[in-house]
């Protein structure tokens, strides 16, 4: 046979073999890079059954074993109403017997023709789930791989085996001889990192590495093979990363140096109170980079009410003073016009510029948001695209293509994670010269997540709260231990509102009817009945009639016409409500400092990051805050830990972490991923590999400095590239 050529490029049909054509059809699994990179997602020792003494019920259980008999039965499906088969298998294996079930449900249709073949007699490998029922061990469904008369399998099976997803009907054995396959007949396995950053760190070959990770004979074995992998997928994260730190190191920026005697100096001069030490700090990182050529790239985190908004305003200004426009991209609008709101408020006569009674160096602020009329909306994009307005705020609607600046020097982005990179680049686009760019963000992002995710970024952070913020107290109401709490936090609402202040009341719905969250509701295992959820409509009303009689409530939620929103939200501010009853919209930004105190219903339908954001909506005027955490699970399950963390710290990047634990770290930011794993990550993990990461992120520098085309390492080229090219590469620009 003439050998064909099979390269880490070549389509998985290459490998040829009995499961290749079906593999190749599957999503992201298209060459033989893809095929040997599909990681087994555990080891299993091969065992034999007298460990069964030693077991659970979850534990994961592989031998190899003899057919001793098989039934099958038939029954009613309860869900489909249809008839469904169970086949039930003993398989003895020579120190006991367990049984297999197998039921016919669709997914494992592939499956179940092959298991009614299950002669008495036949050998084969099985694996899976331990499983207490009907007074006896059993697996369900388990892989199993039957062996021909004559196979020598058996008796080269390695103690390890690995267990691999099964995807598309592919089952785990036809994955582990396709994979085997293709490493036979790979003649060469790129090498992405430099031989010296190999060795210095003792890391295996690739091939090497590639083959421990699919079999290794022992766990030292693996464990080098994960060393030698994750470094790879550090060092090529840090190569994408660094290549477009650099290549803005080496674009120029309009400098926007700001002009002394000018509006930021007018500001400062009103400014009511004195700039926290971060403040100005950061400010002066910032200022210095807006005077370069370089288009300053920075990430500015600090907890809800740590005075970003203040920082960003005097950047805006600095820009302004130098003849440039500023934009603020709010996530939704009712942040954009709060935005608005304060900007205009801390301005004052400054923002009257070109009217009577306007101050000389003043600018204007414009608004654009979807809502507008259309008579608003020509005159705010004459002044955007006049030059008029110095700062332009607005929601996704300032992206739309009629959208133009005279000379847009400075993007402001408010809550990053809300917004896409081709957002952000949209707007980039419409400056003459790359922005300037500023990204805030309110969650906490942890040393390591802002490596990786936002590695091309510079950050700064604002560590304190300005002086004067009241403590909050955080308090779990668990309702179903004690339904009578919930009638004391409805006092202590009536008390604050009689001390002269206001109230949040945040529910997880907007009506009883709420399809979209109702899906969520998981069964509960317990059998009890579900719970009923509160609901903004219907909880409003009965508040107004009942336990808060006689005080202003109004309601606030995203399904309201903007300027229905606008209206209560400017109420409230204004101190014409008492009782805010709402979604999550006040979820980012909202500011009025004299709201107190802030019920949340239903607490644990909530994430741990979001519950934090919405409790630093109180205690901003420098009074006391007192946040109520209501919830009606059950008191000793897993979703109370996550309320007492939120109640037991106000550590923002604590809880951040946790946060991300609970949820997969692909999902750090909140994005879609079809892959499942950030920027193609398999085996690193952003929050444990902090030392991995940091030291890559240092060889990749060191590697694109002295060859920033990476001419001399073909290898790396074409993985970074590879890395830039796939969706993920959004995730890792996503600022
Ligand atoms: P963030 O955007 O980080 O949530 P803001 O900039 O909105 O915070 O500030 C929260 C509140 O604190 C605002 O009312 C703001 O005017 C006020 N504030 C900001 N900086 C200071 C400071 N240095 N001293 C006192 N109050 C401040
Ligand atoms: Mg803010």
């Amino acid at each position: 046979m003439v050998g064909v050529e099979v390269t880490w490029e070549s389509p998985v049909t290459a490998v040829g073999g009995k499961h290749a054509a079906k593999l190749a059809r599957l999503p992201g699994i298209a060459t033989v890079g893809d095929l040997v990179g599909t990681y087994p997602k555990q080891h299993v020792q091969k065992g034999s059954l007298s460990q069964l003494d030693e077991l659970t019920a979850g534990d994961l259980v592989s031998f190899v074993g003899e057919v001793a008999s098989a039934r099958q039965f038939s029954y009613q499906d309860k869900r489909t109403r249809r008839t469904a088969y169970r086949l039930e298998v003993r398989v003895r294996a020579e120190d006991g017997a367990l049984l297999m079930t197998y039921f016919d449900k669709a997914k494992h249709v592939a499956d179940w023709r092959l298991q009614t073949e299950l002669p008495v007699g036949r050998v084969g490998v099985f694996s899976g789930r331990l499983k207490w029922f009907r007074d006896e061990w059993q697996l369900t469904n388990p892989a199993s791989r039957l062996y021909e008369e004559g196979d020598d399998a058996v008796d080269t099976m390695p103690d390890l085996i690995p267990i691999y997803s099964s995807i598309g009907g592919i089952t785990t054995w036809q994955l582990e001889e396709t994979i085997e396959l293709a490493l036979t007949l790979l003649d060469r396995v790129p090498e992405v990192l430099p031989p010296a950053v190999v060795e210095a760190r003792d890391l295996l070959p690739t091939r090497q590495a590639l083959r421990w990770i699919h079999r290794p004979d022992t766990r030292a074995q693996k464990a080098m093979a994960e060393k030698r992998l994750k470094y790879d997928e550090a060092f090529v994260a840090q190569c994408v990363l660094a290549r477009r730190r650099l290549l803005v190191e080496g674009t120029v920026a309009n400098p926007r140096p700001g002009r002394p005697g000018g509006l930021l100096d007018a500001f400062d001069a009103r400014l009511p109170f004195a700039l926290t030490e971060g403040q100005v700090r950061v400010g002066e990182e910032i200022a210095e980079e807006l005077g370069r050529d370089h288009p300053m790239q920075r990430l500015l985190q600090g907890e809800v009410g740590s005075g970003k908004t203040v920082v960003s305003l005097r950047a805006m200004l600095q820009v302004v003073d130098s003849g440039g426009q500023a934009a603020l991209l709010a996530p939704t609008e009712v942040l954009a016009q709060q935005h608005q709101r304060s900007v205009e408020r801390m301005l004052g006569e400054l923002a009257q510029g070109g009217m009577l009674g306007g101050s000389e160096h003043g600018t204007r602020v414009a608004l654009l948001t979807g809502s507008l009329g259309a008579a608003a909306r020509r005159t705010a994009l004459a002044a955007a695209a006049g030059g008029e307005a110095g700062i332009v705020i607005g929601t996704h609607a300032l992206l739309e293509d009629r959208v133009q600046f005279a000379d847009l020097g400075l993007v402001v982005v408010d809550e990053q994670h809300r917004f896409g990179v081709e957002q952000r680049s949209a707007l980039g686009a419409k400056a003459g010269t790359p922005p300037h760019v500023l990204v805030m963000t309110a969650t906490p992002i942890p040393r390591t997540v802002a490596m990786t995710v936002f590695g091309d970024l510079d950050t700064s952070t604002l560590f304190e709260l300005p002086a004067g913020r009241g403590e909050v107290q955080t308090t779990v109401v668990p309702i179903k231990a004690r339904a009578a709490w919930l009638e004391r936090a409805w006092q202590r609402v009536r008390e604050e509102v009689a001390a002269g202040h206001q109230a949040y009341v945040v529910a997880s719905r907007i009506d009883p009817g709420d399809d979209e969250v109702a899906a969520a509701e998981p069964v509960d295992a317990t059998g009890e009945a579900p719970r009923v959820l509160y609901a903004v409509d219907e909880l409003a009303p009965e508040l107004a009639e009942g336990a808060l009689a006689g005080l202003r409530v109004e309601v606030l939620h995203g399904r309201m016409l903007p300027e229905d929103k606008d209206r209560v939200m400017s109420a409230f501010a204004a101190g014409e409500v008492d009782v805010l009853v709402s979604t999550t919209v006040i979820e980012v930004g909202v500011d009025v400092p004299n709201a107190t105190v802030m019920v949340i219903l239903d607490a644990d339908r909530f994430g741990v990051s979001q519950l934090h954001q919405l409790r630093g909506r109180i205690g901003r005027g420098g009074h006391a805050g007192l946040c109520l955490l209501v919830t009606g699970a059950d008191p000793l399950g897993p979703s109370m830990e996550r309320l007492l963390a939120v109640a037991g710290t106000r550590d923002g990047f604590e809880l951040s972490r946790i946060d991300m634990e609970q949820r997969r770290e692909g999902n750090v930011l909140g994005t879609q991923q079809s892959g499942g794993r950030a920027g193609g990550l398999k085996l690193l993990s952003v929050l444990r590999d902090e030392a991995v990461i940091a030291d890559a992120r240092e060889a990749a520098f060191e590697v694109l400095r002295a060859d920033p085309a990476l001419v001399g390492s073909p290898d790396l080229a074409a993985a970074v590239r590879r890395l830039e090219d796939s969706e993920q590469a959004e995730y890792l620009e996503m600022t």
